[in-house]
């Protein structure tokens, strides 16, 4: 399997290519060369399988000869056989017609775990093979810093570095990153906040020189690899409810639009999936563009949904390509003038063919906390704030289809303890694989909000691992 990019002037990679380098040189996303289609038969063949090897299955298209099956087959059971769950993926049912999927069993409680496990595997994979190393560099506001530093502890030929604003981001989230005690992982208290974290880093891949001794990379998500890695889920949920023979739904809570393209790209395979649901907060682009064809930034609002705190979805770009059969000239066209002017221009065609599939869907924090104590009384379930936008957004529509309608749980309550606190006067606890957590000792460096206290920091921990 070829890979291409989004703006069309980036050079053609394999599966191995494109995970190494993540964003295209020319500013694209990468994407198949052609989507593999399967017939119903195909996907019945995959019926009752276990979670590791349908997602081996899955994936083996999209990874090809860039890595042998047997590698990628024993890499999609190991990281499977760490999450919580026998099922990997559970599906709960809530009402007649509503399913919440439950993603959130890895280690990090959050359902960037399913494909960031195994990125941190196929990373080292690939760079052994290589005989190269690499240094992962991110910043992180709580929660998505966890999940990269799980993925990439203990690996043999990965060095990861994230910095968080001292003080600023909640226990759990902190004492998950700084718990991890590998010697691989660096957790860099910053005297500041995220967004001079987030400088801070675009500075050190600024660095020219600095970035190339350092052999700086990143496991964002706007990385091939996590799409592709979280195909597999939207297969598994739509199998267990009588798919291929019969139709499904989903809805997705969205911020960078990684999850809900990959329920895209489960569709464009050939599975039969009647609708998709992009569910947001108040920070609702998307959702505006569904509605109206209204693409346009607006400042970021704080939500008891952090993780969609997002208005530029970053994943987009890759949708916007297919709408405008795969034209990188009107894509990179659609792309700078949203740079430029805040306002993506679509054409209607392109959006019709959009709105045909996907619906969009926005809850502000109070109904989310309503939605939060429905779950609870009238079902038993506690959901975090993310996971109870996306159940509303399902009953919205499967009041409207009557299909089986599944919600993407993608993150653990315990992870969100004030806010399901307020709601429902419960503490959630977390899991028992995790219930010493507050115990754990705490690693960390505290630094300065200085790039050359920074860069010698990462220089330091990359030599001491390198020796
Ligand atoms: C990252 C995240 C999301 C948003 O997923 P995208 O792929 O960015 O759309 C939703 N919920 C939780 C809990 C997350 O961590």
């Amino acid at each position: 399997m070829r890979y291409i990019s989004t703006r069309g002037q980036a050079p053609v990679r394999d599966f191995a290519g494109v995970l190494l380098a993540g964003l295209a040189e020319d500013g694209g996303l990468y994407v198949p060369e052609t989507w593999p289609l399967w017939s119903r038969a195909d996907w019945r063949a995959l019926r009752g399988l276990p979670y590791a090897e349908l997602a081996f299955r899955v994936l083996q298209p999209f990874v090809g000869t860039a890595i042998p099956s047997t590698t990628l087959q024993k890499l999609c059971h190991e990281t499977y056989a760490g999450f919580g769950h026998p099922a990997v993926v559970p599906l709960v049912q809530l009402d007649t017609s509503i399913w919440a999927q439950e993603l959130f069993h890895g280690p990090t409680l959050a359902f960037k775990d399913l494909a960031l496990q195994l990125i941190g595997r196929l990373f080292d994979h690939v760079l052994t093979a290589r005989g190269e190393r690499v240094t992962i560099i991110g910043a992180t506001s709580g929660d998505t810093g966890s999940a990269a530093i799980e993925a990439c502890a203990g690996r043999a030929c990965v060095d990861i570095v994230i910095l968080h604003p001292a003080g600023r981001t909640s226990e759990v989230q902190r004492r998950q990153m700084t718990t991890v005690t590998a010697a691989n992982v660096s957790n860099l208290a910053v005297d500041g906040t995220f967004d001079d974290c987030q400088d801070l880093v675009k500075a050190m891949f600024a660095d020219v020189a600095f970035r190339a001794e350092m052999r700086l990379s990143a496991v964002n998500s706007i990385n091939w690899a996590r799409i592709a890695a979280q195909i597999p889920y939207y297969v598994a949920g739509a199998l267990a409810l009588g798919g291929p023979e019969s139709e499904i739904a989903f809805a997705v809570p969205t911020g960078n639009f990684g999850n809900v393209l990959a329920a895209w790209c489960a569709r464009r395979m050939g599975l039969p999936i009647a609708r998709l649901t992009a569910a947001a907060n108040r920070n609702d682009i998307i959702a505006r563009f569904l509605a109206g064809n209204d693409m346009s930034v607006r400042p970021v609002e704080p939500s008891l949904s952090p993780s969609m705190d997002i208005q530029v979805s970053s994943n987009f770009e890759r949708l916007l390509f297919e709408l405008a059969d795969r034209d990188p000239a009107v894509t990179r066209h659609a792309m700078e003038a949203f740079r430029a002017t805040g306002k993506m221009p679509v054409s209607d065609v392109a959006w019709k063919r959009a709105t045909a599939v996907l619906h969009g869907f926005s809850l502000d924090d109070a109904g989310t906390t309503a939605e939060i104590r429905r779950l609870h009384s009238q079902c038993g379930y506690l959901a975090d704030p993310h996971t109870a936008i996306g159940i509303a957004a399902a009953r919205t529509l499967a009041c409207h289809h009557g299909v089986p309608t599944i919600a993407m749980a993608t993150a653990h309550p315990a992870k969100f303890p004030d806010a399901i606190e307020q709601a429902v006067g419960i503490r959630p606890p977390l899991p028992p694989r995790l219930a010493d957590l507050y115990e754990r000792p705490e690693r960390f460096t505290r630094v300065p909000r200085d790039l050359a206290a920074i860069e010698a920091s990462v220089r330091a921990t990359v030599l001491r691992n390198a020796a």
